[in-house]
């Protein structure tokens, strides 16, 4: 058994990371109100964040999910009768892929030799929201904030006065952005979080920063990695480059730990292919293959 740490961040945020996917939860704590960000993983992981939360003498108000990924939704269950919000687009994701989830989600649980006694119901969302949301934790203003890029349905969270963002599944230091939903979208998303005062930066994996030069470099780099993908796959769907010659040009793109997001950059391309207007004989390419 490890032990479960709870970074104390900002006056008013705790995080705890999960050794699976290192995978960051959110505990957000004012006025004896408490707001839980993507809590999971595991059972006992989901237990603990209770337990720590009613120790600092909160009560659950809400769930935020930053979007529908199998790995950010196991939470909620553990907390029936508390609000769950989530993006609109979120709904779309559970009337179109509730059963790919699920057995996403069986299949870790089989593999983490995990027994369930009831079968899991993916969390319905009690509010969801087109645009902007905010949402107050006591004296704190949390804004809530279309993300897509990744998924259609991910946003991020920000509050000013501490100049905290909850980055969703973006600016992390160990990958490279997952363009798994559209990559202008991403580039768009990128460029509206980069104008924010960001002083402590949260990704949904990886270790969180409040170092202005590391913020600075995540948001440039991954902005940098972006455009560089953006612009060679262009350039190579216009000079008719089929699919594999355009992988091959992209290769020379820089990212970080480049041994370690090989699979994810190629499938960065091929989506980005399929995006750009590139013809491919294969139907599913890209992030589509591995979601299902
Ligand atoms: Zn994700």
């Amino acid at each position: 058994m490890t032990t479960q740490t709870f970074q104390h961040l900002t006056p008013y945020l705790w995080v705890t990371q999960s050794p699976i996917f290192a995978t960051n939860s959110g505990i957000l704590i004012d006025a004896g109100q408490a707001c839980l960000i993507d809590p999971g993983i595991t059972e006992e992981e989901i237990r603990g964040i209770a337990r720590f939360t009613l120790e600092q003498g909160a009560s659950v108000q809400t769930i935020i999910l930053t979007h529908g990924h199998w790995d950010h939704l196991l939470g909620p269950e553990y907390f029936p009768g508390v609000r769950v919000i989530a993006h609109t687009e979120y709904k779309h994701t559970l009337a179109q892929r509730s059963e790919a989830i699920l057995q996403q989600i069986s299949s870790w649980e089989a593999q983490a030799g995990i027994l369930r006694s009831q079968p899991l119901r993916l969390p319905q969302p009690t509010l969801a929201f087109e645009s902007v949301l905010h949402v107050h934790l006591g004296q704190y203003d949390l804004q809530l904030i279309p993300a897509p890029g990744h998924a259609a349905d991910q946003i991020a969270i920000y509050e000013a006065e501490r100049g905290m963002l909850w980055a969703g599944d973006m600016l992390s230091d160990a990958e490279i952005p997952l363009v798994s939903h559209n990559l202008s979208a991403y580039q768009d998303t990128l460029a509206r979080l980069s104008a924010l005062d960001v002083r402590v930066l949260i990704p949904g994996h990886g270790m969180p920063t409040d170092d202005p030069v590391e913020i600075r470099a995540r948001l440039d780099g991954d902005q940098e990695y972006l455009q560089s993908l953006s612009t060679q796959v262009h350039a190579a769907v216009r000079a008719g480059k089929t699919l594999a010659e355009t992988v091959e040009a992209c290769a020379g793109i820089p990212f970080r730990q480049p041994e370690e997001n090989a699979g994810p950059h190629r499938l960065n391309v091929e989506s980005a292919f399929v995006e750009l207007g590139g013809i491919c004989e294969t139907p599913a390419v890209g992030w589509m293959r591995e979601e299902g």
